[in-house]
């Protein structure tokens, strides 16, 4: 069982000394005392206070209740099932651990525990989602609790070192040495981001003339990290009802920066045609690298708002 798995071999470690975090009974601690305990849904917070940017860093309940929405009307099934499918081809034979940094609210991860039960592996691949957002991680953990989920940034990721087989950032920063550190030799990375037709005409509300998006490439030329393959998930998606195309904008960062016209607007609207276009690249962790590296300085512009950059 893979609890058996995550007793022998903790994956978590002290955002404060670094020594393994071992579960004990409702708290996780560390040889040096240092506790954090698991919340009723399931959770553990990892989130060190002077790491955070706010009281309430990464999406906002209502945020998460919107995309919960959102992705149970199965608009993104296709796409979290692609990435599921992806996912699967890097794993290795036997036990393994999957790791989302940036998990949002599980769903991907979720979808991912039901093709690994169709595959029958269910049990001997245990899944790790970490996300900023206390409210995200709630919900990840309560919906799959066989997981293991933890509030924690993607930068200083509370990970032991060389532990993760396969790694998946999906629209979420990227921290080449945090993944270089927690992902084993061999392992792999997948970076899923927006392809050039992602979401267009969306975009075309937003925007007079939105820009396509260019290729999605963040961990190209980072020092141990070798690309090994480009998955492209593509199809049309039409919303129908109410609060659907509102509940879209959720999903995308343009959230951050549009006003409350372009809100009003949206809300009103009940249905949109626009298109799914997804890549994921899979890069292998190289032995050559140096396993222990100084972390990277976070982006100014990237802690609370998770992902910043345009898409
Ligand atoms: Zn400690």
């Amino acid at each position: 069982m893979y609890s058996n798995i995550s007793a022998a071999a903790p994956v978590f470690r002290c955002p404060v000394c670094e020594e393994p975090l071992v579960r004990e009974d409702r708290s996780f601690g560390c040889v040096n005392a240092h506790r954090y305990d698991v919340a009723r849904e399931g959770y553990v917070n990892l989130l060190l206070a002077q790491h955070r940017h706010s009281k309430d860093p990464g999406y906002s309940k209502e945020m998460i209740a919107g995309r919960r929405d959102f992705f149970d009307a199965g608009h993104y099934q296709k796409l979290a099932d692609g990435v599921a499918d992806v996912i699967t081809s890097y794993l290795p034979e036997g036990p393994a651990l999957v790791a989302d940094a940036g998990c949002g609210e599980g769903y991907y991860l979720r979808r991912l525990r039901n093709t690994l039960a169709g595959l029958g592996r269910e049990d001997d691949v245990l899944l790790c989602g970490m996300d900023i957002s206390k409210h995200g991680v709630r919900v990840a953990a309560k919906r799959d609790p066989q997981g293991l989920y933890a509030v924690a940034g993607t930068y200083r990721m509370p990970v032991m070192s060389n532990r993760v087989d396969v790694m998946l950032t999906h629209f979420s920063p990227v921290s080449a040495a945090d993944f270089r550190r927690t992902v084993k030799p061999g392992g792999t990375v997948l970076v899923g981001g927006p392809a050039e037709g992602h979401l267009y005409a969306f975009k075309e509300l937003l925007y007079d003339t939105p820009a396509k998006h260019e290729p999605f490439d963040r961990l190209a030329g980072e020092a141990g990290f070798e690309l090994t393959g480009t998955h492209s998930i593509r199809y049309p998606l039409s919303l129908r009802g109410p609060g659907q195309v509102a509940n879209l904008l959720l999903m995308t960062p343009f959230y951050w920066s549009v006003g409350d016209e372009t809100r009003a607007r949206l809300a009103a609207m009940d249905q949109l045609d626009t298109e799914v276009d997804v890549i994921v690249h899979a890069y292998r962790r190289t032995a050559d690298a140096l396993a222990e590296d100084a972390p990277e300085a976070e982006p100014e512009d990237n802690g609370d708002a998770r992902s910043s950059e345009d898409w």
